[in-house]
């Protein structure tokens, strides 16, 4: 397997003003075609060390990408770092002074002077061609070892990666075929999904990775499955019998087995039956209106929600009666269920969530603690509430609310479906 590390540069990034996100991308997509990745190094935009960096790196990997310094400014300096690098003249490479003079004529721009530096490139290298900025990249010898170079903007280095990067390496080191099916869950700690897939097995020649992200709270499971070539139909029946096993011991955990968000299965699940949906938030403020309009086309089946935080907006706008809130206070079933009915009724929606909850850090009694939290769901054939428990600080509370409820609704849309199919 080829070994390959990443070099990002940038005084931002070492000094903490800007996270890193160009090497984990680029290490996912690496790894998922068949590479291994075993090094990850940010530096400064310093001449010296950006020397020193390429040429340890050089030394130690089989190909090696960096990302940031091709800009026009003087602290751009990665070029003319990577001549000195591996002894190389700087020259005018006309190929990148046309791209850029062209694109400044389709933007209608002067160009200064600073763009012209842009074209300056190490002797004998290969244009990596931008399609969406001005600094091209470029790739060359180092020691033997192929360096990619690409410019720091995320959704430029990405293109570049795909259309130019991964074939180069790919025609390189033709790295082993990898398949991948992913399950997305909600609902068990990582550690717990890691032991009930920890028995998983294939069998001869194929070799299964199973990797794990916490996208929290949600997990994600990766199984990537090696040792088979690519189109042999024998991989892919391996893979899809260890994912479903997979999937069944993971049980109703399991919300995609599509990469999607919960939020975007709930919409995919709304939108199929043509039914929408309201919420009433209390403690999550609107953090789960906010969750179901991260998704594109959420409009067609998320209605709107009514933020009641304060008794009074839960009186006024939603109904709850007073002796209601006196008797059981404003985080209980009871008042939960009307919150739910009344958003329902009166958002005029299929289902309508609610919730509310003492998120902390004050607000926690004995019978109530921090983390006590209602969820509600009303649906056409009736309304059902319960309570949980979470624990963590004030902003986990709001967020496991918020992803239960919706999985409230996720569970309630799939017991309909299975119910629709004659499976009950
Ligand atoms: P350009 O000429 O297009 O600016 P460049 O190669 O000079 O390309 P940089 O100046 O290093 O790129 O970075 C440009 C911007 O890209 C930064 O301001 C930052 O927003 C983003 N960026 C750079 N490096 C990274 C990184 N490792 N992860 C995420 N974002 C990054």
């Amino acid at each position: 397997v080829a070994n390959i590390e990443i070099l990002t540069i940038g005084d931002e990034l070492v000094e903490g003003r800007l996270v890193d996100t160009n090497a984990p991308w680029l290490s996912a997509r690496l790894v998922e075609a068949g590479f291994q990745v075993t090094h990850h190094q940010s530096i400064p935009d310093d001449r010296d060390m950006i020397i020193a960096a390429l040429r340890s790196s050089a030394a130690r990997a089989d190909a090696l990408l960096v990302s940031g310094g091709l800009g026009p400014t003087s602290d751009d300096i990665t070029a003319e770092a990577a001549a000195r690098a591996f002894d190389r003249v700087l020259e005018l490479n006309q190929e990148a002074l046309d791209h850029v003079v062209s694109l400044f004529a389709r933007m209608g721009r002067r160009m200064t002077s600073n763009n012209k530096k842009q074209a300056w490139l190490p002797a004998g290298t290969t244009l990596i061609p931008n399609g969406r900025g001005t600094a091209t990249g470029f790739c060359l010898e180092g020691e033997g070892t192929p360096i990619y170079f690409l410019p720091g903007v995320p959704h430029e280095l990405e293109a570049m990666f795909e259309r130019f990067v991964l074939k180069a390496l790919r025609e390189r080191f033709n790295p082993e075929h990898t398949l991948v099916s992913s399950l997305h869950t909600f609902g068990l700690g990582e550690s717990k999904v890691g032991s009930l897939l920890e028995p998983l097995t294939v069998p001869s020649p194929g070799r299964l990775r199973v990797q794990y992200r916490a996208a929290l709270p949600e997990v994600h499971v990766r199984l990537c499955l090696s040792g088979f070539d690519e189109g042999d139909p024998a991989g892919l029946r391996t893979l899809e019998t260890v994912a479903e096993e997979a999937a069944s011991r993971l049980g109703r955990a399991v919300f995609s087995r599509q990469e999607e968000s919960l939020a975007q299965t709930v919409i995919r699940l709304l939108k199929s039956r043509g039914e929408t949906v309201a919420t009433a938030e209390s403690c999550t403020g609107g953090l789960l209106g906010a969750t179901l309009t991260e998704v594109p086309g959420a409009s067609a089946v998320f209605m709107g929600g009514i933020v009641s935080y304060d008794n009074r907006v839960k009186r006024q706008q939603l109904g709850v009666p007073d002796q209601l809130l006196e008797q059981y206070g404003a985080v209980s079933e009871p008042v939960t269920r009307v919150l739910a009915e009344q958003a329902r009724r009166r958002l005029e929606t299929t289902y309508a969530l609610a919730i509310t909850g003492i998120a902390g850090p004050g607000g926690g009694t004995p019978n109530k603690p921090i983390g006590t939290v209602c969820l509600g769901i009303a649906a056409p054939r009736g309304v059902s509430t319960r309570t949980v428990r979470f624990p963590g600080d004030r902003n986990r509370v709001r967020l496991f609310s918020a992803y239960a409820a919706l999985e409230m609704l996720r569970r309630a849309l799939i017991e309909l479906e299975s119910s629709d199919t004659g499976q009950d």
